[in-house]
């Protein structure tokens, strides 16, 4: 018996066509207000009542941001949408025969099915690095490692074994990215500008960050110029680099690495790739390489009805021989012309979806950032500006807009971070005594 099994989906059937759609992210949003006008009843189904503003996950796992300025509820940005109903249940299964999904709350009939439930932390079948590593792909688990680094600088004040200092200070951040990279460059920021203030009796020299490639370079996706401009930045924060590395063992307390280099580290940081989020019921011929293969028009390749969006989809072309870029304005400009193709009665007036790839960018540390656009490559001051204003704008809400921006414009005067707190999921003990609660 399942704990929810009191619980239904209990959504009433409208004289609309039901589309129902899986995943509050980039995509599912949007198809969600592109549909908005459109002749269909919308079902919104997320393991989550949020939506997550990825990108700046990682601030909020070095302390920079609250959780709440990156996350948005998603009751509330379709409060006003009419026939639209919000459910928060995690789907387990798809079953394009019967034209339903499963969840952990009960089956629900679908007329359209739009798949965007995104990707998850790809660890390449590694149990071992999947327990003891720290990924960071959703709120809790940036909410993790920001008390677990927290805890361990707590703890190196308190210890007198030199080893055990090492193993809490050093940190080693798997996959040279965009996401490797900022985390990097926001903990050279920590290590530099706020954690000797907080720590005086800890000498800031014994703490080394460590970033490791499996390839030739870092930001693989950007230019070759950001790629350099990346690693001279991350030089001036004393990030070791080690390219064409791969991490080979961890036990929990050391790192061993393709070359041979043992690190003692506590903390492992797991950015080194993700595979769509794939759930169970679909043909195998539907799938390729971890995500759900569609045609030019997001179609899902050999069931009817059904669509993929975003980072789960493969749209495979003479381009994008195994897919698009799992970022986010794939999954959004996907939305819209899904949405676009949608409301049109007859499939001829269908457009086949083209990218527009308006460029990528990174930041490491303050003032200084990489931006790659088609027709040119920049670094610096400038980029760092750019970098923060796309970013600004990009961020689902306005008061999450207003508050990411004073605590931008906070961190950057006062070279000071304002939410280093350790805060654990609230542990209920086993053997309560009612004079514990006095
Ligand atoms: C740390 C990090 C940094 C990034 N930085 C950038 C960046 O700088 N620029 C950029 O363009 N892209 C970046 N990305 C990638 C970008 O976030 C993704 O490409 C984008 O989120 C994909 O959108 P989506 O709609 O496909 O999926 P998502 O936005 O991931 O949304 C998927 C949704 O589905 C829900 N879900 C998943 N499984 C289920 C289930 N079984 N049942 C119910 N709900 C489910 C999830 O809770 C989630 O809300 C970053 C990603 C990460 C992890």
């Amino acid at each position: 018996m399942s704990p929810f099994d009191h619980l239904h989906l209990d959504i009433p059937r409208s004289n609309k066509p039901r589309l129902v759609i899986i995943g509050g992210g980039f995509g599912g949003i949007q198809i969600a207000k592109s549909l908005r006008k459109a002749n269909f009843q919308i079902v919104m189904l997320d393991r989550h009542n949020y939506h997550t503003f990825q990108p700046l996950l990682y601030q909020v796992a070095t302390a920079g941001l609250e959780p709440d300025s990156i996350a948005e509820s998603l009751r509330k940005i379709f409060d006003n949408h009419k026939d639209f109903y919000f459910r928060m249940a995690r789907v387990t299964g798809l079953n394009p025969e019967k034209k339903t999904i499963t969840t952990l709350v009960g089956e629900l009939s679908y007329d359209l099915l739009v798949i965007a439930n995104g990707s998850k932390t790809n660890y390449f079948g590694n149990r071992e690095l999947y327990e003891r590593t720290f990924p960071m792909k959703q709120v809790p688990q940036a909410l993790d490692l920001r008390s677990h680094m927290l805890q361990n600088f707590e703890q190196t004040v308190m210890t007198q074994d030199l080893r055990e200092k090492d193993r809490l200070t050093n940190f080693v951040i798997v996959g040279g990215g965009p996401t490797g990279v900022e985390v990097a460059g926001a903990l050279g920021e920590l290590k530099k500008h706020v954690l000797p203030k907080d720590y005086p009796d800890i000498d800031f020299n014994i703490m080394n960050l460590h970033l490791v490639d499996g390839g030739p370079r870092l930001l693989a996706g950007m230019s070759d110029k950001s790629s350099k401009k990346a690693l001279e930045y991350l030089n001036k924060f004393d990030v070791k680099v080690s390219l064409n590395t791969v991490v080979k063992d961890y036990d929990g307390q050391k790192v061993t690495l393709s070359d041979g280099t043992v690190i003692p580290a506590k903390t492992v940081i797991w950015a080194a790739g993700v595979t769509g989020n794939i759930i169970d019921g679909l043909p195998e011929s539907s799938l390729h390489k971890g995500r759900i293969k569609v045609d030019e028009y997001s179609r899902v390749v050999g069931v009817d009805d059904v669509f993929a969006i975003g980072d789960i989809a493969g749209m495979l072309s003479d381009e994008f021989p195994n897919g698009h870029p799992m970022v986010a304005p794939v999954a959004i400009q996907q939305a819209q012309a899904l949405g676009k193709n949608l409301v049109h009665q007859s499939t001829a007036d269908w457009k086949s979806f083209k990218y527009r790839d308006k460029g990528s960018m990174a930041t490491i540390g303050r003032n200084k950032a990489v931006v790659d656009l088609p027709k040119f490559h920049f670094g610096g001051f400038f980029a760092w500006m750019v970098w923060m204003f796309v970013h600004l704008m990009s961020i689902v809400g306005f008061r999450n807009r207003l508050v990411t921006l004073s605590n931008w414009v906070w961190n950057y005067m006062t070279y000071d971070r304002g939410t280093r707190l350790i805060i654990r999921t609230f542990i209920r003990k086993k053997s309560h005594k009612p004079s514990d609660s006095l």
